[in-house]
């Protein structure tokens, strides 16, 4: 069986396991022994170690890899200039494939009406998060100190710096050739390691999953029901059907292969919710499952992670329109346009961690005046559709990535056709 057969099940186990743990801890004549097995010594002992030291294993990848493989793939471009280029249309597809998900979001919750007569008993302790400026967000992109970027994680000050000094090793001739090659092989050693940590992925995934499960559940959908399916509605509609067309409209490459070598980074994705942690994996796919360049995939795979979230677009449209109609407020077509252009924005502020979608939302209410405090109706079942959206998150970013890579002419298309290319057993 292959890598991905192996996650699935530990999935499903994690899931149904996680889930009938948690029925079981919520009955109060639950013997004590087994109570403390379930919940102290498994769920919130061994499987949360066990969750918590695989999500580490991919983060700490993650600065390095992003950093090593950009300033590779840059400063072994044979021209230079051509770089403004591919960032361009890399960063405008992004911003496209990002305005199409809203307007599907705003489409879909103005059909379905998500909102209409939900009780609005809101949770007396909840303090309404304050995003960050805008204008802050954009300073933001340029390093004061590479190192202290790094060391915070701050993937577009890395990338930056990342830039700047593969156009300066491209630039020096005898001394960059050196370096260069320095870079080239702490590249694939640091890819190696992905693949060798992508190996524990099925014990991680069912320690994530059933820590999660047997704490939480899916969350209270009660009335949110509606909301939900919304969200699921057009995140499957614009990964199953959006990605695909735009993919074979611009690239004319096949939709069915990018699809099936996505599942092992989707399943990433949905296990961490979060784009940030999974980029060594999604790397990893674009690479060296479908043939991408590294010129191409190293800049625009962690680019995505950071500032192209497809999904949760989606999620803050159609939270958007459910809040306005909670409150029974309406919203006027300046309000979509408003809503349109800052969940835009607000999806490059969105880190790619977990929940911080929902941070952002707050955003796109205050642009339209509506109250923040509608942010507490969701957060209950925030989680759950976040490891959707983070999937389509990451989709959105590899398949960008698959689009500029064949217009440079920078994709191997025998990699691409190829089902078995850089399967893991
Ligand atoms: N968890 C998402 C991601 O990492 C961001 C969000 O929507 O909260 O892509």
């Amino acid at each position: 069986m292959n890598l991905t057969g192996k996650i699935l099940i530990a999935m499903i186990a994690a899931v149904v396991l996680g889930s009938i743990t948690q029925q079981l801890l919520q009955n109060p004549d639950l013997n004590s022994t087994l109570h403390y097995v379930l919940n102290d010594l498994l769920s919130q002992g061994l499987f949360l170690l066990g969750g918590k030291l695989f999500v580490a294993s991919l983060k700490v990848l993650v600065v390095p890899l992003v950093f090593v493989s950009l300033v590779c793939g840059v400063c072994h471009l044979r021209d230079q200039s051509s770089l403004g280029w591919l960032s361009g249309k890399t960063i405008a597809l992004y911003l496209i494939t990002t305005g199409v998900a809203i307007s599907l979001a705003l489409l879909l919750a103005t059909l379905f009406r998500p909102g209409e007569g939900v009780n609005m008993a809101l949770d007396a302790e909840f303090k309404p998060p304050v995003a960050m400026p805008l204008i802050d967000v954009l300073v933001n992109i340029f390093p004061t100190n590479p190192i202290a970027a790094m060391a915070q994680g701050n993937m577009l000050q890395v990338i930056v710096f990342a830039l700047l000094i593969g156009v300066a090793i491209g630039r020096s001739g005898d001394h960059g050739e050196r370096i260069g090659a320095h870079f080239n092989d702490w590249n694939e050693v640091l890819m190696k390691l992905v693949t060798m940590l992508m190996q524990f992925a099925p014990y991680g995934v069912f320690c994530l999953l059933f820590t999660l499960f047997a704490q939480q559940g899916i969350g209270k959908v009660g009335d949110l029901l509606v909301y939900m399916l919304t969200v699921i509605g057009a995140l499957l509609i614009h990964g199953f059907v959006v990605y695909p067309l735009i993919l074979k409209g611009l690239s004319g490459l096949s939709p069915w292969m990018f699809l099936r070598k996505m599942r092992n980074a989707q399943l990433f994705a949905f296990s961490t919710a979060s784009s940030t942690a999974t980029v060594p994996v999604t790397l990893r796919t674009v690479e060296e499952r479908m043939g991408v360049k590294n010129r191409v995939a190293s800049f625009a795979v962690p680019l995505g992670a950071t500032i192209n979230m497809d999904g949760t677009a989606i999620m803050q449209g159609v939270a958007t329109v459910f809040i306005a109609q909670a409150f029974q407020l309406d919203l006027s077509m300046t309000d979509y346009l408003l809503v349109i252009m800052t969940a835009m924005l607000a999806s490059i502020g969105t880190a790619g961690v977990p929940g911080v979608g929902l941070v952002t939302l707050a955003l796109v209410l205050q642009q339209v005046g509506l109250p923040l405090e509608g942010i507490a109706l969701i957060i209950g079942v925030d989680r759950i559709l976040d490891m959707m959206r983070t999937a389509v998150n990451i989709t959105g970013d590899s398949m960008v990535s698959v689009v500029v890579a064949k217009s440079e002419n920078a994709i191997d298309l025998d990699t691409f056709n190829n089902p078995k290319a850089g399967e893991q057993a």
